[in-house]
């Protein structure tokens, strides 16, 4: 196996963001903390956190948002527009992303083109 800089610190956060995604229900403070550990390592070794796990960190409370655990996902229209809301039910905190099919919303890390290697 080759090394990556960076791997340890990898699993590390995919180990936390995993526990804070089982006890959200039982423990929202763990969860809290867990996140915020996860997001503490990223920023100290300066990697990023992979979209689809950013999105699921509540930005105010940090708490994780799991659906209907923590979090009510529901399907808006505002001004002709689609988005979906995503509200934490911990401290009420509401995100909203762009729903509109005829739109690409993927950011790039989501591309197919932005994956260089699989690392096993
Ligand atoms: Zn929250």
């Amino acid at each position: 196996m080759r090394k990556v800089q960076g791997n340890d610190t990898f699993q590390r956060i995919n180990f936390l963001y995993q526990l804070s995604k089982e006890v959200v229900e039982k423990n929202p403070a763990l969860s809290v903390y867990y996140d915020n550990l996860v997001i503490n390592i990223a920023k100290k070794s300066v990697l990023k956190i992979h979209p689809d796990i950013k999105r699921q960190i509540c930005k105010k409370c940090r708490c994780m948002l799991v659906d209907k655990k923590s979090s009510e996902i529901k399907l808006k229209t505002k001004n002709k527009l689609k988005f979906i809301s995503l509200k934490c039910t911990v401290c009420g905190y509401e995100r909203r992303f762009p729903a509109d099919k005829n739109k690409d919303h993927r950011v790039w890390l989501e591309k197919p083109e932005a994956v260089v290697e699989i690392i096993t």
